[in-house]
């Protein structure tokens, strides 16, 4: 059996994992954290139990393909729950929108807002639609070896209705006008880490992903599908290595033999680096070695770091939904201040997830479970002034918006921003989406899945193909292990 060395366990790390160790390799996971999911892990404090990053379960399908790789399905592994409403915006105080989980209840909420809007939506999702399908059911899975996998007639025909080029900013602009409908749309693409003027067009299949196929909420929390991932990847026979890291490989001829870590040292045929594509390669990597130089890592977009603050409340929250946006009205001048001119936001949105509202298991018995997030440029100067000025900003900015109070009922409180991610993931520049989708960081711009001085050293995960993202992670763990599956039968 031919032995193949993952690093890192998070998503990427995990499918991967589970599918070589199908395909019948010899699967060792080294992880350094003492738990899988990378930026899923969770933990629990005094009754609370947190989901440390993503929170949105969107595409279920992907997660549902996944599984249906081992003959498994989901529920094997986690019941899912759809939202309903999907989640919540507000414009102001008292000002919001109940997102809902019904099609036509959602085109008459836009007719409502905008006359004539909710036919507009209709097409547009039905654009979003073809797009998905041949976006991610397809084009998706290309390992961008070469632009060649691109010149196929069923791709070229339908290249022109992917809108590559088009940007979503003014894609957009062509079926709606009104601030809150392109606020809503806009909504979505933020999870790619750039602005609608730099993303392309095609992802409005993200729109179609969330307002079509909807939000689910895994009981349990997101935890329970890293756990699913897990028993997956242990069911196939892979073996994890907790507490343990990575610090070199050994070569022998242009070839990785052996990868040495903290506790010790492992044989490889094969190295899938999962974890951080620039802390492998620029600091993990001999410089002779390397696909890029610090130049390209420097002028590559990466998407934003989050400031995040766990809350354990006191009480009940009436009124508070699942997920809740609270947009500011210069959300421009935010997202300006995340991707343009890199700075601490003076007046930024503010994200919560509110899993105790669905959830009995994520809090004590009458307390809720809060999960703070503004999304803020990478590498920014992270200091513990910066966070408690920001956690007062939110506070009362959710206590205004909400008409609700809590300050005072705070009973656990924790942070997390850009110094923890560069500390706990190595993330460049404490980012922690890894790169943007930008027009030109998609498909075959992206930093490369392969080595192109180690044959036997793969690269997945979300600074790779297709991008940030839980399902993209899990497809990226797909693409790798089925290069190499390949790379062995031939
Ligand atoms: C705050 C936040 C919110 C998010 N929200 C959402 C959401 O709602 N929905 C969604 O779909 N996506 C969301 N995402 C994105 C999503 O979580 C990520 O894109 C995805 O989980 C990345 O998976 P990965 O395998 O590429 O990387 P990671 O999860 O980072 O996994 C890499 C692993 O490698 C390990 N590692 C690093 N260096 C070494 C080493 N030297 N030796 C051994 N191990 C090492 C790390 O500990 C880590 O476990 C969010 C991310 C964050 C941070």
């Amino acid at each position: 059996m031919k032995k193949v060395i993952v690093i890192g366990a998070g998503f990427s790390g995990l499918s991967t994992a589970a599918l070589l160790a199908k395909a019948g390799f010899e699967v060792d996971v080294i992880e350094k954290h003492e738990m899988s999911g990378g930026r899923a892990r969770k933990f629990s404090d005094k009754g609370f139990t947190f989901d440390m990053g993503p929170s949105w379960y969107w595409m279920p399908d992907v997660f549902e393909r996944y599984f249906e790789l081992f003959g498994k399905k989901t529920s094997d592994y986690y019941k899912l729950i759809r939202l309903d409403p999907s989640y919540t915006i507000y414009f102001g105080p008292g000002d919001k929108i109940d997102l809902p989980a019904n099609t036509q209840a959602l085109y008459n909420l836009f007719d409502s807002i905008e006359p004539g809007s909710g036919n507009k939506l209709k097409v547009f999702l039905e654009e979003a639609a073809f797009k998905y399908e041949i976006g991610i059911k397809n084009l998706v899975f290309k390992p961008n070896k070469s632009a060649f996998e691109y010149l196929d007639l069923k791709i070229m025909r339908s290249a022109l209705k992917m809108h590559v080029i088009k940007s979503f900013h003014s894609y957009i602009r062509k079926f709606f006008t009104h601030p809150k409908l392109l606020r809503i749309l806009e909504f979505p693409i933020l999870f790619l880490g750039a602005t609608a003027e730099k993303t392309p067009a095609l992802y409005s299949l993200m729109n179609y992903g969330d307002m079509i196929l909807g939000t689910w909420y895994p009981e349990g929390g997101m935890f329970k599908v890293v756990e699913g991932f897990q028993k997956v990847a242990e069911e196939m026979g892979a073996r994890f290595h907790f507490n343990e890291e990575v610090k070199k490989f050994e070569y022998t001829n242009n070839k990785i033999t052996a990868v040495v870590t903290s506790k010790g040292s492992y044989e490889a045929d094969y190295v899938i680096a999962s974890a951080d594509y620039h802390h492998v390669e620029q600091k993990i990597l001999p410089e002779q070695y390397r696909n890029y130089k610090p130049a390209y890592w420097d002028s590559r977009t990466m998407s934003p770091s989050s400031l995040i603050y766990y809350l354990g409340i006191d009480k009940k929250l009436d009124g508070m939904q699942h997920h809740t946006l609270i947009f500011n009205k210069d959300f421009e001048k935010h997202a300006q201040q995340i991707y343009e001119t890199p700075q601490w936001p003076e007046n930024p949105s503010v994200y919560l997830s509110c899993t105790s509202q669905t959830d009995a298991t994520t809090a004590p018995k009458g307390k809720e479970n809060l999960f703070i997030l503004i999304p803020v440029a990478p590498g920014l100067n992270d200091t513990d002034e910066i966070r408690e000025h920001y956690f007062d900003f939110s506070v009362q900015r959710i206590e205004e918006t909400l008409n609700i109070s809590f300050k005072d009922d705070i009973i656990f409180k924790r942070n997390y921003s850009n110094r923890d991610f560069a500390k706990d993931y190595y993330a460049f520049k404490g980012n922690a989406y890894g790169l943007a989708n930008t027009l030109m960081q998609t498909a075959i711009l992206k930093p490369s899945m392969f080595n192109k001085k180690l044959p036997n050293l793969l690269y997945t995960g979300q600074l790779t193909i297709p991008g940030p993202g839980v399902p993209p992670a899990i497809i990226s763990g797909q693409i790798a292990a089925d290069q190499i599956i390949k790379k062995e039968k031939n």
